[in-house]
């Protein structure tokens, strides 16, 4: 095969969604207005479809940190951590986070994604033994990959399934990484935490959990979906990202073991990259303080998941099973929701269109999510786009 023939695929992939009247991933966010707001397509267009939950994007002392730091110093470090990239703010955010969770250690990476890779392959390494739940997103899988450990998948949310995956591995079972998320991005379901966490006290093993869309969310102090459901203390790895809740960019991993300060001596994706640049640490620092101290920022998205969540049930739509700020609509056929999706944006509502093999057993999905920046008025609007397109393009659908 001659190196560019493997591109046919995604050049069938490309000239499908090129020949739609609007490609979904060519969508472009023209100018941002505020937390809720963007023109899209030359329109205002309500803003259903981010990661942005608590709406910090715009706040003013986050907005003034960052301005600080980019006049205080610079616009970037131009190194990584372990050369020459650490300022003292780095280690002020790792020891905020620190603090934040109750756990003595913190580290910093420069995405999500990289923090997922970089904590996974530190951790395993080839002869070592991973459970990972199936619906796990990429950057889960792709470090579980990277690491050469062996992997066993265990069927989405299915305590039982991981049980009996343990039992299989019989001693090994002692030293193997269970690897799940909180909250999941695209159904809005979250895991049983408590049950993941008793089977791991059965059976023994590591617990690592990816809170990147449960961070701010859940939980009385916003730590997450692990604080909610009491396990903090049942975790030995925490994983988040300071691209949603946190309103920027950057990843982070927390633990009560001290061997993630060893870490930094064995990620590559830690090592050999540049570190966050100061604004976006001071943005993170500051939004972290709102996590912390305003629990009505997370009473209000709240409020607007219920709303959004209690409207679309009442239209007879297919949700998840969890009321959340994320909500997966599942459509059966895909260019049913291909045309839902499209009149949701002329209607001037941006949601996400989620097709196969993305979502979850093949189906397709509109995902919609509610910030604490969205009004109720606005959640009408969406619900009401929702009534038309339903009514026009999957009558069947609606009750
Ligand atoms: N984990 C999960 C569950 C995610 O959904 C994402 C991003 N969507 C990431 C990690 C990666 O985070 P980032 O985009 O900040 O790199």
């Amino acid at each position: 095969m001659a190196l560019f023939d493997k591109f046919a695929a995604a050049a069938g992939t490309r000239d499908l969604l090129g020949s739609l009247p609007v490609n979904p991933t060519d969508v472009v966010i023209e100018r941002v207005l505020s937390a809720s707001e963007a023109i899209v397509c030359g329109r205002p267009t309500i803003m259903a479809g981010t990661n942005n939950y608590l709406g910090l994007t715009f706040e003013a002392d986050c907005i003034a940190a960052g301005q600080r730091a980019l006049a205080e110093a610079g616009t970037g470090t131009t190194g990584s951590r372990m050369a020459n990239g650490t300022y003292r703010a780095h280690l002020e955010l790792e020891a905020e986070l620190a603090a934040f969770y109750g756990m003595p250690y913190a580290m910093v990476f420069s995405t999500g994604y990289s923090a997922n890779l970089g904590s996974l392959v530190a951790l395993l390494g080839a002869g070592d033994a991973v459970l990972l739940d199936s619906e796990a997103h990429a950057s889960l899988f792709d470090g579980c990959r990277m690491s050469g450990a062996d992997i066993f998948r265990f069927k989405h949310n299915d305590p039982d399934g991981l049980a009996k995956r343990m039992r299989r591995l019989g001693e090994r079972a002692r030293d193997a990484l269970i690897v799940v998320e909180g909250l999941y991005s695209i159904r809005g379901d979250c895991a049983p935490l408590q049950e993941f966490a008793a089977v791991k006290a059965e059976y023994g093993g590591y617990l690592f959990v990816d809170e990147a869309h449960s961070l701010g969310v859940y939980g009385e102090g916003g730590r997450g979906l692990v604080e909610s459901e009491g396990v903090l203390d049942q975790v030995d790895f925490v994983v988040g990202t300071f691209s949603k809740s946190l309103g920027s960019i950057g990843g982070f991993c927390v633990s009560p073991h001290d061997v993630l300060t060893l870490f930094r001596y064995a990620s590559r994706p830690y090592i050999f990259t540049a570190s966050p640049c100061p604004s976006v640490i001071a943005t993170t620092r500051a939004a972290l303080r709102h996590i912390a101290t305003r629990p009505a920022l997370r009473e209000q998205v709240w409020r607007n998941a219920h709303q959004l969540y209690g409207a679309l049930a009442d239209l007879g739509l297919s949700l998840g099973p969890d009321v959340s700020p994320v909500i997966g609509v599942a459509f059966r056929e895909r260019d049913v929701a291909l045309r839902c999706w499209q009149g949701l944006l002329d209607a001037g509502v941006y949601t996400n269109l989620i097709l196969p093999p993305a979502a979850p057993e093949g189906g397709s999905l509109i995902r919609v999510s509610v910030t604490a920046a969205h009004s109720s008025e606005q959640i009408e609007t969406i619900v009401g786009a929702f009534r038309d397109v339903v009514a026009r393009h999957a009558p069947g659908c609606a009750a």
